[in-house]
């Protein structure tokens, strides 16, 4: 990448969905999903609009954010609208034409589409869901470079999470003290609230830091991520206060020798489902298939979950660029839960892991 500006890739995204415009007979696309109009634009505000249409590219947004547009976005006809966005949408739509106009049917309210179609009579509105979702799977080096840094804040939050974790420890101020260090390492903030689940709680996959102390002899499941830059970053570590038992080793070993299988599975022309099975498989085969409920991972980007989804039913195939999860966990219901979660890159021939923390079973 040496000599390359590192400079976001608009440009091939906007041909990207201008791609599937005409594969999908498109005249127009109206993007209404904030995330997705950052990715094509840059603009970081909360309200906007994009509107594509042959050769023209519209952004709309709210007085409020006129001087933010005008230094964030460029190649765009900027609007600035005054009191209702669909109406100046309408407005810029109303030359007839042949072509169905687009809408990301997956993030419009039903009432956001009514005022549409009623503010475009005679026009024809088509569902065009995931068009951009679908592009954002695979990213691209200015993106990759974004999600890089964002994993490097978790590198100095679990070596927090490793100084504090200790018997007595409350959970819900190692999470706090956890996120002083995201902000002191540049993140505008959590991707999640952070997990930090000890002993039986650790058996709840979503067990946000509560009130409770920590004891000897207990796991501790620790999920945090952050967001920077725009760009999320996940990763758990499961780690053990005190010396673990040998049931608790057992278990932590199946979670370990699961994920390493999935890891290995990824490369592109690979089935998600396929990658799923390489962690469930092992899972079952050592007797824990049904303490492990949910997918092994999700893609990670803009958004903290986003595709492909890495699970049973996922009809998705790994591409290079893609950024993924692989966290498999075996949760035991009143007694405690082992999750080991990393980041990969999807590269030519496997997968680069983004995540640097020991996999091994840490004892605190
Ligand atoms: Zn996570
Ligand atoms: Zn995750």
């Amino acid at each position: 990448m040496r000599g390359k500006p590192d400079v976001p890739g608009y440009k091939a995204r906007l041909d990207g969905v201008g791609s599937k415009m005409d594969e999908k007979k498109l005249g127009a696309l109206l993007v209404t999903d904030i995330k997705n109009i950052r990715y094509l634009s840059g603009f970081t505000g909360s309200s906007a609009y994009i509107l594509l249409s042959k050769g023209k590219r519209w952004f709309l947004t709210d007085p409020r954010y006129a001087t933010q547009a005008g230094e964030e976005v460029k190649g765009f006809n900027i609007k600035i609208y005054k009191k209702k966005a669909l109406d100046t949408i309408a407005g810029l739509m109303a030359a007839p034409s042949a072509r169905p106009i687009g809408f990301e049917s997956d993030n419009i309210s039903f009432d956001a589409y009514g005022k549409l179609k009623k503010g475009l009579p005679g026009a024809k509105l088509k569902p065009a869901p995931g068009i951009i979702a679908d592009l954002r799977k695979r990213k691209d080096p200015f993106e990759v470079r974004r999600i890089r840094d964002s994993v490097g804040v978790l590198d100095a939050g679990f070596e927090k999470a490793m100084r504090l974790l200790k018997p007595g420890a409350i959970e819900r101020e190692a999470a706090l003290e956890i996120e002083f260090v995201f902000k002191e390492k540049g993140a505008e903030g959590l991707a999640f609230d952070t997990i930090i689940a000890s002993g039986p709680r650790g058996a709840l996959p979503h067990g946000k830091a509560s009130s409770k102390k920590i004891k000897k002899g207990e796991l501790v499941v620790v999920d945090m991520g952050a967001l920077k830059d725009g760009y999320n970053s996940d990763e758990t570590r499961t780690f053990s206060i005190g010396r673990p038992s040998t049931e608790q080793r057992k278990v932590y070993g199946v979670v370990k020798d699961a994920q390493a299988k999935a890891i290995d599975a990824i490369r592109p022309g690979v089935k998600a489902s396929a990658v799923d099975a390489a962690a469930r498989g092992h899972i079952k085969k050592a007797g824990y298939g049904k303490f492990f409920g949910h997918g092994t991972g999700h893609g990670v980007g803009l958004e903290i979950h986003e595709g492909p989804a890495i699970s049973p039913l996922s009809r998705e195939v790994l591409e290079e660029g893609m950024v993924i999860t692989i966290e498999p966990g075996i949760y035991l219901p009143g007694s405690f839960g082992v999750r080991i979660e990393d980041m990969a890159l999807v590269t030519r021939d496997g997968c680069e892991v983004l995540t640097r923390t020991s996999r091994e079973l840490v004892s605190l």
